[in-house]
């Protein structure tokens, strides 16, 4: 059976592995095929691919931070976006913006902590960022480092991460997401559209003019999705022709979940290697 994995981080942003530590560890792990899906850069593409071991495809992604001004506030969304061009230059400049606001809103989120006597430092998360995309999950490393918080879970909980030190990030307007992305070639799925764990979920109404938009798929399987939302959004897809996936969102340490853990079917993969035309699947 092909093991596909659609959905994976590295330390190009918050993963714990380094991209050539995730492509071995996705052999390891009996993958076929594996998606390095890092938010909002490319920048672990080039070491995954030197490091790629034989007979294991690898799909180079992104995960874009989104928002839908839809709703009041706006509620942000993650696109999984597939083989897309780099160097496409509307693509390539939003990635760049959104990995700067991270840094600004990562340096506010400190700020924050630090108003309330947290002794932790920009610097010293910048430096668990090594380069790559800065996340709340780089603060929470830093507050286990300090002993206020044992887990990155625990981290995200409302008395921290979550609410009272949360500060948005200014994110891509999701309909011009989906625009640019297939611009650059690539293909763009949703990413554990009803994940309710991370806050509010969008209604079906906005899949639907996704849809036709140009969304390509929606992500199903999932660890932040119930049963019963699986099923829901199998059904969402079918009636709208989307493609519908299941990855891992694996994130090394950063949680608990494990490569593989959820997969996607061939003839899914099939459908998005064949839609897109930005950037060729290596192996
Ligand atoms: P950020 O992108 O900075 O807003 O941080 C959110 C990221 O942290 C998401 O990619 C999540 O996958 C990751 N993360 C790790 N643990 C958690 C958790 N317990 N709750 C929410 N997000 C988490
Ligand atoms: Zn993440
Ligand atoms: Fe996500
Ligand atoms: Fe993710």
């Amino acid at each position: 059976m092909t093991s596909i994995d659609l959905h994976c981080h590295s330390t190009a942003s918050d993963g714990t592995l380094t991209p050539a530590e995730l492509v071995r560890a996705g052999a390891a792990a009996g993958l076929d095929v594996m998606a390095i899906t890092d938010h909002d850069t490319t920048g672990g593409w080039a070491a995954a691919a030197a490091a790629r071991p034989e007979g294991l495809q690898l799909v180079r992604g992104a995960e874009l931070s989104c928002r839908w001004h839809g709703a009041d506030p706006a509620i942000p969304l993650h696109l999984l976006a597939y083989l897309f061009d780099p160097d496409e230059p509307v693509l390539a400049a939003e990635l760049t913006r959104l990995r700067e606001d991270r840094e600004q809103r990562g340096e506010r989120i400190v700020a924050k902590l630090r108003a309330d006597g947290v002794p932790i430092t920009w610097d010293e998360v910048w430096g668990y960022a090594a380069g790559g995309s800065v996340g709340r999950p780089h603060i929470a490393q830093a507050l286990i480092r300090a002993g206020l918080v044992k887990t990155t879970d625990e981290a995200f909980a409302s008395a921290w991460l979550g609410a009272r030190y949360f500060v948005p990030k200014s994110d891509l307007d999701v309909f011009d997401a989906v625009r640019a992305v297939r611009e650059a070639g690539g293909v763009a799925v949703f990413a554990h559209p009803r994940a309710t764990k991370r806050g509010r979920v969008v209604p079906d109404e906005l899949i639907v003019a996704l849809a036709d938009a140009g969304l390509f798929g929606l992500e199903a399987d999932h660890e932040d999705h119930s049963p019963a939302e699986r099923a829901q959004i199998r059904a969402l897809a079918e009636r709208l022709g989307l493609a519908v996936t299941g990855s891992s969102d694996f994130h090394g340490t950063h949680k608990t979940v494990q490569l593989g853990a959820f997969r996607t079917a061939p003839e899914m993969y099939e459908k998005i290697v064949a839609a897109a035309s930005g950037a060729p699947v290596l192996g």
